[in-house]
């Protein structure tokens, strides 16, 4: 089963709505870079969602960095998947580890916001990953596998390959940290068996996992070129269109 690999930016909270066109025409300028075979994206703040609509290139899709599982209702603050997807949304950060603990997202908060999304015909990209005490302790199978069992259990099988997971050890994001590729590839194989037993052959055939933490245009082709893992999910080198267009020319 072929994969086309992803490339999505996790802008965070940054850039105003002038930054972000100006990102977007920089990167506009060369928008040859995303003319191969990979799917590319970038989640600004839902501020920049409008301006990044009408100003990114036709290759760069739109994603969101969080939303809500409710339609609508008295959830002030929030904002619902149908939202989303009428603002042009493409892709949205569902548990980030950002969002899990510095909000308390609970599993079963992120498996709502899974089906939300798929609910909305968009495409959840599902982070897990262990903090640096679980890895101390030998519990990095043990994490991935909890998070993506719990965020997966109301996702049918037969649209389950449609979620995009990224891998994203608590302990390498905006640390300058990273695992080895082989080792990053250790737990997205897991990973992938993880959903095999849950999904089926299928899905874990189709899913597309990520690696997330700390990666730049230096070091993007090491774990791209690892057998299951299907491109990155890319934080702070996300934010300079040079960095940008450099890391979609090497995936
Ligand atoms: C992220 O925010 O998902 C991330 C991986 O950040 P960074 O690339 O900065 O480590």
């Amino acid at each position: 089963m072929t994969r086309r690999q992803l490339l999505a930016g996790n802008w965070k909270m940054n850039k105003t709505v002038a930054e972000a066109r100006a990102f977007a025409e920089a990167i506009g300028r060369q928008a040859d870079a995303f003319a191969g075979e990979a799917d590319f994206a970038v989640c600004p703040p839902f501020t920049a969602l409008h301006v990044l609509r009408v100003t990114l290139p036709a290759r760069v899709a739109l994603g969101a960095q969080n939303v809500y599982f409710e339609p609508k209702g008295a959830f002030t603050g929030e904002v619902s998947a149908e939202m989303l997807a009428e603002a042009g949304v493409r892709y949205v950060i569902v548990g980030h580890s950002e969002r899990r603990h510095l909000f308390g997202e609970t599993d079963a908060l992120v498996g709502k916001k899974v089906e939300a999304v798929l609910g909305a015909g968009m495409t959840p990209i599902l982070c897990v990953g262990e903090d640096l005490r679980e890895r101390q302790l030998g519990h990095t199978e043990r994490v991935v596998e909890r998070q993506t069992k719990a965020a997966l259990a109301g996702v049918d099988a037969g649209r389950a390959g449609e979620v995009v997971i990224a891998y994203e050890p608590v302990w390498a994001i905006g640390s300058g940290q990273t695992p080895a590729p082989e080792d990053a590839q250790r737990v997205v194989a897991h990973i992938r068996r993880v959903v095999e037993q849950e999904k089926g052959k299928e899905a874990a055939g189709r899913v597309r996992i990520l690696y997330g933490g700390s990666v730049t245009a230096d070091n993007i082709a090491g774990f791209t070129a690892q057998p299951d893992i299907d491109g990155a999910l890319v934080g702070g080198a996300s934010l300079q269109p040079d960095g940008f267009v450099r890391m979609a020319k090497a995936i």
